[in-house]
């Protein structure tokens, strides 16, 4: 983008380059605010931002699931405080507090020159680290170390930080008055998911200061069975964990949604957040449990509680190394039945972390988060080398690739696509594909360049008619003709609106496969935005409504010998797998983390029992009453 161009509200500006700025400005849904642009390209520049912002912004990284115990009010419990739940889990040992030592940096610079070029060499220090850490990192904590190293970009920060250089400060004094006061006034913003983005800033602050003063990023170290407790952690305290010796973490402050809280999640360490100042009363080396799940920590517990707790921390411990050691096993029901585990990708480190996991393959590649950062569409060889990366980590497992599923919830800045009403029923998924048909050809042709050939399938997004599949297949021969491939390219399609549902007959007789993208057929089906915090509490694809839909769909893809996956939230859910198991579902591609979980619970099902559960369930009035009944068939 050439044109400068700023951003209003609530009579504050930011340069619309500037994440920083524009977080700073704490925006809010129904806020008004005003874009300014000059340049050559304004036009162009306000269209594409006025429509990114339309269409949600939203965030690759999926957020931990909080359960309704954790945010409901309760009422005390004797000996324990209360917090909100960011990992769940149980740990047993000694609390230890950990406090950030604050690094110390003189006011005053040793002269313009020097200072300039100590910050700009600590910049490049810094963003070398963060590039190695993403190298190595996986799923979750790549991204986030992604986005700090975006975060260090940020125009307002450098010249924020230049200007103060200029004025006389040294390096590290203009570093931590530029970056404090915007950490400070996001911590104060009514916005939940706002104030928990300080983390982020007061992170970068620290590792910055701590290349200029040279005090080194170390493996923090706490005796065997320690329970963090921290009035605040940092992202980069939680990566530098030993997590051999640390067991959970209790925080007073933080949010379910914070980089903390997700990072936690992603290592499975049991993580307590929002306890608040009570903590502080916790003595350093008193006995803990923390029950993460349950989001409570109980202080100093008797010899019962605490003897209870390590039955139950014991039981769990063998559960999960069994499910971890039977990972890599084929997944079937103890009938035999076989049923596919594959894994949801949005990243390389996603596909390692799935391989680790024992998951059959992926059933979901979103490439449009591969691409999310940029600002021009990628090349055929960007790709091409993007999907290779992933193919070559699966190790010749199947790896089903969506086609772009942009608009919607999913802006991608490369494409400006006019503002819409309605932008869930607007121009979305493959629709896009079909409007800009290079995005769609250029994708195939990268596709189809993947070796060795056979591995990579095809899934076209927000199918609502037969028409939309016949034209991709089109494109996918043609291509497939000039590339010299010899044998049909396997194209599916995801069943995510009630019409592919209830049509599941007529598109199965020509797509390769079905998967049911629950998410969207949920949202359609019980016309409740997926993304509106509102209706958040009926969106429940375990609907009776939604069942239907999927049952419908799997008949629809049995009549044709096509086999029926789910690659939304539900093969994630525990308490649905019974059910889409028993309505005709082989494929499950879930979230990486829970794929050893998933395997061990099929294989104690048997596929009698589960059609006899699943018919239950689409007598059920509601999401309620089947939620109940699969707790029932749990116990
Ligand atoms: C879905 O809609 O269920 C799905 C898997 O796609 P996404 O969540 O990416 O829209
Ligand atoms: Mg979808």
């Amino acid at each position: 983008m050439q044109a400068a161009s700023e951003i209003e509200c609530h009579d504050k500006t930011a340069d619309l380059r500037s994440p920083i700025g524009l977080l700073s400005l704490g925006v809010r849904h129904d806020d008004s605010i005003t874009l300014t642009a000059e340049g050559p390209d304004a036009a162009t520049a306000i269209a594409a931002i006025a429509d990114l912002i339309l269409g949600g912004m939203d965030e690759p990284i999926e957020t931990p699931r909080i359960p309704p115990s954790a945010v409901a009010t309760r009422p005390a419990i004797d000996g324990a405080l209360l917090g909100v739940t960011a990992a769940p889990g149980l740990a047993i040992g000694q609390a230890r507090w950990f406090r950030h030592a604050e690094i110390t940096v003189p006011e005053q610079g040793e002269g313009i020159a020097v200072e300039q070029e100590r910050f700009t060499a600590a910049l490049a220090t810094l963003a070398a680290r963060l590039a190695d850490q993403a190298r190595h990192a996986r799923g979750a904590e790549q991204a986030i170390v992604a986005a700090h190293a975006a975060l260090l970009d940020d125009p307002m920060l450098l010249e924020g930080t230049h200007a103060r250089i200029a004025s006389g400060q040294s390096a590290g004094h203009a570093w931590r008055a530029t970056i404090r006061p915007l950490a400070d006034g996001l911590r104060g913003s009514a916005d939940q998911r706002l104030a928990e983005r300080a983390d982020d800033m007061l992170d970068l602050e620290r590792r910055l200061l701590g290349v200029i003063a040279g005090v080194e990023d170390a493996t923090i170290r706490f005796p065997a069975d320690t329970i963090l407790l921290a009035d605040d952690l940092l992202p980069s305290d939680v990566l530098a964990l030993d997590r051999s010796t640390v067991v959970g973490i209790c925080v007073a402050r933080g949010g379910p949604t914070s980089h903390v809280a997700i990072l936690a999640a992603t290592i499975g360490l049991p993580a307590l957040v929002a306890v608040g100042p009570a903590l502080s009363a916790v003595a350093d080396g008193t006995s803990v449990i923390l029950e993460a799940t349950d989001a409570l920590i109980r202080v100093d517990p008797d010899a019962d509680t605490l003897g209870a707790a390590r039955v139950r921390l014991v039981q769990a411990d063998m559960r999960r190394a069994d499910m971890l050691a039977r990972a890599g096993d084929e997944c079937r029901m103890a009938d035999g039945t076989r049923i596919e585990a594959f894994a949801n990708l949005g990243a390389i480190g996603d596909a390692r972390l799935a391989v680790d996991n024992g998951a059959e393959g992926s059933g979901l590649l979103r490439t449009e988060f591969l691409f999310l950062e940029r600002d021009s569409a990628p090349t055929v060889a960007e790709q091409t080398a993007d999907y290779q990366a992933i193919a070559d980590m699966l190790d010749g497992r199947p790896l089903i690739v969506r086609l772009l599923d942009i608009g919607g919830d999913k802006p991608a800045p490369y494409l400006p696509m006019a503002a819409e009403e309605n932008p869930a029923l607007g121009l979305r998924g493959i629709r896009v594909g079909l409007a800009y048909p290079q995005l769609l050809e250029d994708q195939v042709r990268a596709i189809l360049s993947v070796r060795p050939v056979g591995q990579c399938r095809i899934m076209v997004p927000m199918i609502a008619s037969l028409d939309e599949l016949r034209a991709v297949r089109d494109v996918v021969d043609r291509i497939a003709g000039e590339l010299g491939l010899l044998k049909r390219v396997a194209v599916g399609v995801m069943i995510e609106t009630p019409a592919a549902a209830v049509t599941a007959d007529l598109i199965a007789a020509e797509a390769d496969f079905l998967s049911i993208g629950t998410n969207d057929l949920t949202q359609y089906a019980l016309a409740m935005d997926r993304g509106n915090p509102a209706v958040a509490a009926g969106i429940d694809g375990l609907h009776p409504a939604v069942l239907r839909l999927i049952a419908q769909t799997c008949e629809g893809g049995a009549r044709h010998d096509r086999w029926t996956g789910v690659c939304g939230g539900l093969a994630s859910d525990l308490a649905a797998v019974p059910i889409l198991i028993g309505l005709g579902v082989t494929e499950l591609s879930s979230s990486p983390a829970i794929i050893p979980e998933v395997k061990a619970l099929v294989g104690t099902l048997a596929l009698d029992t589960c059609r006899a559960h699943a018919a239950k369930a689409l007598a059920c009035a509601s999401a309620a009453e089947v939620r109940s009944l699969a707790r029932e068939f749990a116990a």
